[in-house]
């Protein structure tokens, strides 16, 4: 790929978020990440090249030198900071806008900097397919939050019952947000029960909303639909899914081909990448660590029934993609009502000495010493600044890890083809490689931590209200 000579043709739309815009090279395994504006201010807040080159840049840094040591260097891809002609990218702009999903058309798409990052193509698994006839599957899942706050500092009681995502799902059925619940909850995700983690991906699958995405061969096929009152079809998710597993004229067809498919999404999440992974039998002594007190596993909101909770299962393997999400997350352990204080006191601290901003890290530079602040805290509040400074990007940390997907990208391999232990994985009696990968790594900013605690008790004045209107 040379950048100066970069054609749209060669480029298509592939997805969006709500911060960036990605367009994948159509012959090479290769995505470029652009930025998006909000459309009324784009005028305004155009960054100049080098600002935007040094804002993509924070981003390559932060997931790179704090991320991924946090994560583990196998799931992360940070990528590279590329300057690409603005030509191009107003060419590109034009071309893609009718591809664009309604709900993502209040922001536009970078077209004045010049600058994306470049990343590789996670819907594609590289070394394995080769030569195989079916393409690869690539499933994406944005977990959020899988614990409930367990903060000394948290004040109403239902937060330490009903995990956020379930009482934010309240509040954006209220503000049209999404026309239906969605019965996924991510506690039941990351229990690390095979039984819970099907029933969660299983109500994944039936209503993705911006939680769950499919790709076949790099192209999106199943997602929450542009018009939100249609539900995806699971119809049709059976017809592209069916040749990957080997079945007869089963009487139950679709209910076996959707179940073969959620129970190898679970083993990749446990898989932990050694030779004797996913299996049952090795989850005991060093494995079981990521076990959390049994009141912290339990949302109330979630629709598995309790009694089945009793056996809360066997928790996260040390090492598996859920388990590094999941400890990451757990550095916001003050809760927002807990870390608000400590970031008022940066605040007042940073108006009388405002030079002191660069020593502290609040916005980085994203380093080694960064990451230094970030993984030695004093567990106790000592009064300083040191310390409401460090708590401050520990949460911020967690944000991230809130907010990062997973992509779990299947492909068939042939026969003869020979793998590396590790990357097969054999529910079926198909042969499928598989990888893991964390994406959407970015810096959440020091000034949204006043919204988060607006939002905060937003949610939940909400849920109390909607919840208790019920007879
Ligand atoms: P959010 O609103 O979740 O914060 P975002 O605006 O930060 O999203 P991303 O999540 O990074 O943007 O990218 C948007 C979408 O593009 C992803 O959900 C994913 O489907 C796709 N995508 C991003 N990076 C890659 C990649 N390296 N390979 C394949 N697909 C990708
Ligand atoms: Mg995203
Ligand atoms: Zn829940
Ligand atoms: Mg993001």
């Amino acid at each position: 790929m040379e950048l100066d000579k970069m054609d749209e043709n060669d480029w298509k739309y592939h997805g969006e978020g709500n911060k960036s815009l990605v367009v994948s090279h159509v012959q090479h395994s290769r995505v470029l990440r652009l930025l998006k504006y909000p459309s009324e201010d784009a005028e305004n807040t155009r960054q100049t090249t080098e600002q935007a080159f040094q804002h993509i840049l924070n981003i390559v840094e932060y997931s790179r030198n704090v991320m991924k040591p946090l994560l583990g260097e196998k799931y992360v891809h940070s990528g590279e900071v590329v300057k690409i002609p603005l030509d191009f990218v107003r060419q590109l702009s034009l071309k893609i806008q009718q591809e664009r999903p309604e709900l993502r058309c209040d922001k536009v798409m970078d077209t004045f900097s010049g600058c994306g990052l470049c990343l590789p193509n996670l819907t594609h698994l590289s070394p394995c397919h080769f030569g195989e006839r079916r393409p690869p599957l690539c499933v994406e899942i944005k977990p959020k939050c899988g614990f409930l706050p367990f903060s000394r500092h948290v004040t109403k009681d239902c937060k330490r019952k009903v995990c956020r995502f379930c009482m934010h799902q309240h509040f954006k059925l209220a503000n049209g947000k999404w026309n239906r619940l969605s019965r996924y909850c991510p506690l039941d995700l990351f229990s690390g029960s095979k039984q819970r983690m099907y029933v969660a991906i299983k109500n994944l699958l039936e209503e993705p909303q911006n939680n769950l995405k499919i790709f076949k061969g790099g192209e999106l096929i199943y997602s929450c639909k542009d018009d939100a009152k249609q539900q995806p079809d699971l119809n049709e998710l059976v017809q592209h899914l069916w040749p990957y597993f080997h079945h007869g004229n089963s009487h139950q067809f679709s209910r076996t081909v959707l179940s073969e498919f959620i129970q190898l999404i679970c083993s990749a999440l446990l898989s932990t990448g050694d030779s004797n992974r996913s299996g049952d039998s090795n989850r005991s002594g060093e494995q079981r660590k990521v076990q959390l007190a049994e009141s912290r596993v339990l949302c109330e909101a979630s629709p598995f029934h309790r009694d089945l909770l009793r056996n809360c299962g066997p928790g996260l393997p040390k090492d598996c993609v859920l388990a590094k999400i999941l400890q990451t997350q757990m550095m916001d352990n003050l809760d927002i009502e807990g870390l608000y204080p400590l970031y008022k006191r940066v605040e007042q601290y940073l108006e009388e000495f405002p030079k002191e901003r660069n020593r502290l890290q609040m916005d980085g530079p994203y380093d080694a010493s960064f990451l230094e602040k970030v993984k030695t805290c004093p567990a106790e509040d000592d009064c300083s600044i040191e310390y409401a400074a460090r708590k401050v990007l520990q949460y911020r940390v967690a944000m991230t890890a809130k907010d990062c997907s997973i992509m779990i990208t299947f492909a068939p391999c042939g026969e003869d083809e020979k793998l590396q232990p590790h990357l097969e994985i054999q529910p079926t009696k198909s042969r499928l490689a598989f990888s893991v990968s964390i994406l959407d790594l970015d810096p959440k900013p020091y000034e949204s931590i006043p919204h988060q605690y607006k939002l905060d008790t937003k949610i939940i004045n909400y849920y109390l209200k909607s919840t208790q209107e019920l007879p």
